[in-house]
C-alpha cells in the first residue's frame, strides 16, 4: 500500500469526524497525525502515550471503520506517541511496527478521565488553514481582511462579505478565520455553518420545541462563519430569525464572516433590511486565479511527493483548468491515481493523455447533477431509477457510488446534497462512496476506464 495522499488523509478524517461529537473529535482525534502505511498498517501518531492509550482505549473502532472504509478492509490501524515515532514518507523497518503493536495491546487497562478542556465547538476543517492557502492577485485582499479579523475579531470589518464563484477558496478562507483566531484566542469561541445547516437547525428547532438551544447555540458565538449565505434567497421563514441573530451578535460587536456565491446585491430575494446589512462592513471578492497562482497552488499541493510531479505538468494542468481550483484538485487526483495503478512515470504526454478531456472543457457549457446521473446510469448498464433506487446488490451499488464520486468531482453539490440527489440518502454514504471510488481508481482498471471515459464524455456534453 503506497504513501497516504493528501485528499485520502482528508476523506479519513472526515469520515471519523462525521462519526463522533465535536468534544471526542476537537479533544482527541483531530490531534492525529500521520501519513503512511508500513506493511499494511496506517501509522497514526498522538500527541503523548497517554493521548494514545486513551484513543485507543476509547475510539479505535470509530478509527478502524474509517480507515477500512478510506484505505480498504485489510489495513490495521497503529498508534505511537508522538516522541517515539519517526513519521516520514520512508516505510520505517519491521521494528517499528512491532512496537506500535506493543502500544496496542498493553492499552487495554488504561483508565483516565478525559482533560476537561472546554474547546468551543466548531466545524473546521484542518487542511483550509492560512498555511495551506496560496495568495495571489486574485484573492489577496479577501486573504488580507480575513486574517485581520481573526486577529482582531469583531474590531475591523463587521459583516466581512466574502464573495465569488464555485470552487476558489471562500469556504477555505472561512474556515482558515477559525482556525487562526482559535490559535490566537484559545477561549473563542467559533461556529462554522453552511447557511443550509443553519436553515436545517432552525426547522429542526422548531419541530422539537428547543428554539432556545438554536438561538443560544448562534447567539453565544464569538465568531460566527457562515458560509452560502446565496441559500437564504427565498426562504422566508429564516429571514426573521437570522435577521436577529446578526442582530444580536452585531450589537455585541461579535465578528461575522460570510460567505457567498454573489455580491449581496445580487441575491435579489432577501429583503432589503438584510441586503444592507451584509454591506455594513467589508466586501470583498475573490477572482479566478492567475495562472502563476494555480501553479504555485499545484505545487503546494504536490509539496509531499516533489519530484513526482515535472513543472510542465503542472503548467499543462495550470494553463487547462482555468477558473476552479476544486477542478485543478481533481486534475492532481486523477494523475496520481493513475500512476499508482500503472507504475508509470508522470510525465508531460501521459498527464496529457490522463487528462484530456481538460483541454475540451473550456468550450463546454455547465454540467448538471442530472447529466451525470443519465451517464453513469447508461454507462454501467442501469437505469437512472435504479440508480437512485432502493436496492444494494453489488454492480448497481458500484454504478451508484461512481455518480456520486462524478458528482462530487464535477459539479458543486454538497455531500448531503450529492445524497438526496442519489436516492435520500446520509452524507456518510456520500463520504464513504467517494473514499471507495478513490481507492478503486488506484487499483481497478475497470474502475478507473469506467470513471474516465464517463468523465471525458460528461465534459464534451
Ligand atoms: P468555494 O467555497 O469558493 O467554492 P473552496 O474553499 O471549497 O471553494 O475551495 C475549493 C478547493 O480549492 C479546496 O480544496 C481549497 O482548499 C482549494 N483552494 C481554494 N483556494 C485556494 C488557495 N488560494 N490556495 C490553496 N488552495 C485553495
Ligand atoms: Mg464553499
Amino acid at each position: 500500500m503506497p504513501q497516504v495522499t493528501v485528499s485520502d488523509w482528508d476523506l479519513f478524517r472526515d469520515t471519523i469526524r462525521s462519526k463522533v461529537d465535536d468534544v471526542v473529535w476537537q479533544n482527541w482525534l483531530s490531534a492525529l497525525e500521520g501519513d503512511v502505511v508500513v506493511s499494511g498498517t496506517l501509522l497514526l501518531t498522538a500527541p503523548s502515550e497517554f493521548h494514545v492509550r486513551w484513543v485507543v482505549d476509547k475510539h479505535l473502532d470509530v478509527i478502524q471503520q474509517s480507515a477500512h472504509s478510506v484505505f480498504g478492509n485489510e489495513v490495521a490501524v497503529g498508534l505511537i506517541a508522538s516522541q517515539h515515532a519517526s513519521i516520514s514518507p520512508v516505510p520505517p523497518t519491521p521494528d517499528s511496527a512491532s512496537s506500535i503493536e506493543s502500544i496496542l495491546t498493553n492499552s487495554t487497562n488504561a483508565h483516565r478521565p478525559p482533560p476537561t478542556t472546554t474547546q468551543p465547538s466548531s466545524k473546521l476543517l484542518a487542511r483550509y488553514n492560512f498555511d495551506q492557502f496560496v495568495v495571489g492577485k486574485s484573492n489577496r485582499f479577501a486573504h488580507a481582511a480575513a486574517m485581520a479579523v481573526a486577529e482582531q475579531p469583531g474590531v475591523h470589518y463587521n459583516p466581512l462579505f466574502i464573495y465569488g464563484g464555485a470552487g476558489l477558496g471562500k469556504t477555505h478562507l472561512l474556515h482558515a478565520v477559525g482556525h487562526h483566531s482559535l490559535e490566537l484566542h484559545p477561549k473563542c469561541v467559533v461556529r462554522y455553518v453552511t447557511s443550509e445547516n443553519f436553515f436545517n437547525e432552525f426547522i429542526d428547532g422548531i419541530r422539537r420545541k428547543r428554539m432556545d438551544e438554536f438561538k443560544s447555540r448562534y447567539r453565544l458565538a464569538d465568531i460566527l462563519l457562515l458560509d452560502d449565505v446565496q441559500f437564504f434567497e427565498g426562504k422566508e421563514q429564516i429571514l426573521e430569525e437570522f435577521f436577529h441573530t446578526f442582530n444580536s451578535l452585531y450589537e455585541s460587536n461579535k465578528q461575522m464572516v460570510l460567505g457567498s456565491d454573489r455580491h449581496p446585491r445580487n441575491l435579489s430575494s432577501l429583503e432589503d433590511r438584510l441586503r444592507s446589512r451584509f454591506e455594513w462592513g467589508l466586501l470583498t471578492d475573490i477572482q479566478p486565479p492567475d495562472v502563476e497562482t494555480r501553479i504555485a497552488i499545484l505545487r503546494k499541493n504536490t509539496d509531499r511527493v516533489r519530484g513526482q510531479f515535472p513543472e510542465d505538468v503542472l503548467e499543462f494542468i495550470a494553463q487547462n483548468v482555468v477558473d476552479n481550483i476544486r477542478e485543478l484538485e481533481g486534475a492532481l487526483t486523477r494523475v496520481t491515481a493513475y500512476t499508482t495503478l500503472t507504475k508509470e512515470v508522470i510525465d508531460l504526454p501521459m498527464a496529457r493523455e490522463v487528462l484530456s478531456d481538460l483541454v475540451l472543457s473550456s468550450t463546454s457549457g455547465p454540467l448538471t447533477p442530472e447529466d451525470i446521473l443519465r451517464s453513469t446510469a447508461a454507462q454501467c448498464g442501469f437505469t437512472t431509477e435504479e440508480l437512485v433506487g432502493p436496492s444494494r446488490r453489488a454492480p448497481l451499488a458500484q454504478a451508484r457510488q461512481i455518480g456520486m464520486y462524478l458528482c462530487r468531482e464535477l459539479t458543486t453539490l454538497s455531500l448531503p446534497r450529492i445524497g438526496v440527489l442519489f436516492g435520500g440518502r446520509d452524507h456518510t454514504t456520500v463520504i464513504y462512496a467517494v473514499g471507495k471510488v478513490k481507492r478503486l481508481l488506484e487499483t481497478d482498471p475497470n474502475v478507473f476506464k469506467t470513471v474516465s471515459e464517463l468523465s471525458q464524455d460528461l465534459r464534451r456534453t
